[in-house]
């Protein structure tokens, strides 16, 4: 007989294994178990019927309704103990059916001699003033080979429709005429392969949030993260327990955690030079050899498979198989690539680059045997379609084995419905799923370092400036359900289902890639923002490991936390060793400093130490000491030094050198010191003057953000509705007090304080303020 106990265990092993898939963004039935794994019954009721029904069937509320959150509970029964478990599940509206109103003429640029393949999409506004991207059906076969330089247009109708379609097609005189020779004119300090010790100082945000992460990072089980990959390569999972969530064995994209945790060890690595993290590295890449090669000896299987699954989700998603069937496999699989790769660039582990380059290899033997059409129809399909930057590790791999093979391979990834507005300087985005598209355009960017196509940096430029000038929250997030919007709709989309953490990752990573190429401030402006006010408060101040996925930005909103392995787990894993690297910059006997973080290099390869002061509360000062570590070796020299003058300073810039007070001379959003260093160190001492400011919404202008400095302040209040602050003609100064020394103001009855300090209290990120 069993014990009450061991029956309480049962129910409780049978409730950790279900996995129900991505709830946030639900769209197509649930597959809803009626027993669990060891037996115990499971009935199921919904909050909502009419929209979830207990069998799992989805009806989704029409256009207009709004997305619809329901209440799924599942009640656990064996023998005589019951339990219930309830899910929060978020069904989407569907999509709106459109009115054409304009179908926009579009350009490519072809190389000669090349095959090319007409696009599946176009763009067109819609009656209510969207920009959208649609199917095409054209006049005539899609798959050309143009012998003659020239202009050929060609025409067909947008699918369905009768609305005519045109593109004119470029066709360019010599092989790969289109060059655009533009080169980077920074490097990050922290990227160089000798960067030396990069080190975060006590007392910032950033220094605690990389311990938190860090412990975190050193407590997990390495058998755990190796359970899936063990179990489908057939070799023993040595008493480990199976991971949960998306990860769990019944989850569809196990494996993709274990990807994010080889990144995280290398950056953690890097950011301390701490060895546990290297060794626990080095553990995990030997052993996921051994899976790769237990995979290499399996009957079927090509040579270089590794995965925590078998092959069959590839094999299915050439069978056009949709999701919840399978899920995103070229997503995890990139997961797992990008980990391997980061741990040779970063641990220079060379067993890593060697398994990851026979995972590249088994990708390009897969994919070059399809047509066009159908890696077209894969890469189409919502959510298993999905590839990550699948692009970016492939030109990763070719950089690091030199065999150009890779390159091609990572053109197999282009995505049309993506890359043909932008390359027409068309903002389509709405409608168009965030994360699963800025990793894409990262990998283009990433190709531009290699092939120097002129339209890869430009579409890439383009993106960036499109996305953060008409599609960003005042924390810098973007996306709302996971997607972008129509242009400018901030305001009318705050929900609890806003700024999608793992997209705030990605934006990051692709503003230091443009800030090499184009040293602008606002790059770094935009990237103080979404770090401080996103990516910081973003992570449980509770040590779980645990990230926010959605920061919502909604009244009476809360921060939660999913424990299930999600995206944002694990970009969230990566970020906050990430902290240092877009920090300081290096080009042209300049030294850039853009980030204000606490912080110590020893920059070994440059020959200097470059320590930064700065107090969280004291924004507006900061302390710099560089100095020359020896005259004789010092290469590159630092002539001068460019801080950034940062979007939220007010007034003149108070700057010394040496003790002495200099005038700040500014050029470009910079404030520029030229330096001596007969010294052996310079002191730099800055202040920028710091105040209130505010940023609204640009479609309900009264929707508002209060920022100190870099700082999103947030009202802590529980009321549901948003909360008015009259403002009358006084300035912001009069009417905000601050408490002191602490980052405290009162309003009204109100206290706002910074986001990062947010915890367990309701708050209020946007507001009301009234004339
Ligand atoms: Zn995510």
């Amino acid at each position: 007989m069993m014990t009450t106990t061991e029956k309480q265990n049962v129910i409780e092993e049978d409730i950790r294994a279900i996995y129900l898939g991505n709830l946030n963004t639900v769209e197509f039935n649930l597959d809803l178990p009626t027993k669990g794994k060891n037996g115990s019954i499971i009935t199921w009721e919904s909050s909502h019927e009419g929209i979830l029904q207990p069998d799992g069937t989805v009806r989704r509320p029409a256009y207009g309704m709004g997305n619809r959150k329901i209440e799924l509970t599942a009640t656990f029964t064996y023998g005589e103990v019951c339990k219930t478990q309830v899910y929060d599940i978020t069904v989407l509206e569907e999509v709106k059916k459109d009115t054409i109103q304009k179908v926009y003429p579009l350009k490519v640029k072809v190389n000669k001699g090349k095959e090319y393949m007409l696009p599946a999409y176009t763009v067109v506004d819609t009656e209510d003033g969207d920009t959208i991207v649609k199917e095409v059906q054209w006049d005539e076969k899609r798959m050309h080979l143009f012998e003659n330089a020239g202009t050929y247009f060609f025409s067909g109708k947008v699918k369905d429709t009768k609305e005519a379609v045109t593109l004119e097609v470029q066709v360019l005189g010599e092989s790969k005429a289109d060059i655009c020779n533009k080169e980077k004119k920074v490097i990050s300090i922290s990227d160089t392969e000798d960067a030396g010790h990069l080190e975060l100082l006590e007392g910032s945000p950033y220094y605690e949030a990389q311990q938190n992460m860090h412990a975190y990072l050193k407590s997990q089980n390495l058998d755990q993260l190796l359970y899936s990959f063990r179990e489908a390569a057939g070799l023993p999972v040595r008493q480990a327990k199976p991971m949960r969530g998306w990860d769990s064995p019944e989850g569809l994209l196990r494996g993709h955690t274990t990807g994010h945790f080889l990144t995280a060890l290398a950056l953690a690595y890097h950011s301390t030079g701490e060895a546990c993290f290297k060794e626990k590295s080095d553990y995990l890449v030997e052993e996921l050899q051994k899976c790769q090669e237990a995979f290499g000896r399996l009957e079927g299987y090509q040579k270089g498979f590794l995965s925590a699954y078998s092959q069959e989700q590839f094999d299915l998603l050439e069978q056009y198989v949709t999701y919840p069937k399978i899920w995103a496999p070229y997503y995890t699989m990139h997961k797992i690539l990008a980990g391997l790769i980061d741990s040779y660039r970063f641990t220079r582990n060379e067993t890593a680059l060697k398994v990851a380059e026979g995972l590249g290899d088994w990708i390009t033997a897969r994919l070059k045997k399809l047509h066009p059409e159908q890696l077209e129809k894969m890469w189409s399909i919502y959510i298993a379609g999905e590839f990550g930057g699948m692009n970016e590790s492939l030109i990763w791999l070719y950089e690091y084995t030199g065999k150009t093979g890779y390159i091609e391979t990572a053109g197999l990834f282009d995505n049309e419905k993506l890359l043909l507005p932008l390359e027409n300087h068309i903002d389509a985005l709405s409608g168009i799923h965030a994360n699963q598209h800025i990793p894409q355009i990262i990998g283009m960017l990433k190709r531009f370092d290699a092939t120097k196509e002129a339209p890869d940096y430009e579409r890439a430029a383009f993106f960036w400036d499109v996305v953060t000038r008409f599609h960003t929250y005042s924390i810098g997030g973007v996306g709302e359900a996971e997607m972008f919007h129509a242009r400018n709709r901030i305001g009318g989309l705050l929900s609890g289902s806003t700024a999608e953490s793992c997209a705030s990752y990605n934006m990051l990573k692709l503003t230091k890639m443009l800030y090499e190429y184009e040293p602008r401030a606002d790059y770094m402006d935009y990237y103080e923002r979404t770090v401080l006010n996103h990516i910081v408060p973003g992570l449980d101040k509770k040590k779980t490991g645990e990230s926010t996925y959605f920061f919502p930005l909604k009244a009476g909103a809360k921060r939660e936390f999913l424990f299930e392995n999600s995206c944002c787990h694990g970009t969230g894993m990566e970020s906050h060793s990430k902290y240092l690297d877009s920090a300081y910059f290096y080009g042209d006997e300049t030294l850039y400093i853009n980030q204000f973080i606490p912080s110590k290099i020893l920059w070994e390869k440059g020959g200097y130490e470059i320590v930064q002061y700065g107090e969280s509360n004291h924004p507006e000062k900061i302390v710099l000491e560089i100095s020359r570590l020896s005259k004789e070796s010092a290469r590159p020299i630092i002539k001068r030094v460019k801080l950034r003058k940062p979007d939220w300073c007010q007034g003149e810039v108070k700057l010394k050198v040496n003790q002495e007070i200099q005038v700040a001379e500014e050029q470009e959003g910079y404030i520029v010191a030229d330096l001596c260093f007969e010294q052996g160190t310079v002191g730099l001492e800055l202040e920028y003057p710091c105040g209130l400011h505010i940023r609204t919404t640009p479609d309900v202008p009264e929707l508002t953000t209060l920022f100190y400095g870099p700082y999103v302040l947030a009202a802590v209040t529980d009321e549901l509705e948003y909360i008015h602050v009259k403002k009358g003609d006084k300035p912001l100064e009069t009417l905000w007090k601050r408490d002191g020394e602490e980052l405290i103001f009162h309003c009204q009855g109100y206290s706002f304080i910074p986001l990062y300090q947010i915890d367990e209290q309701t708050y209020q990120v946007y507001f009301v303020m009234e004339d």
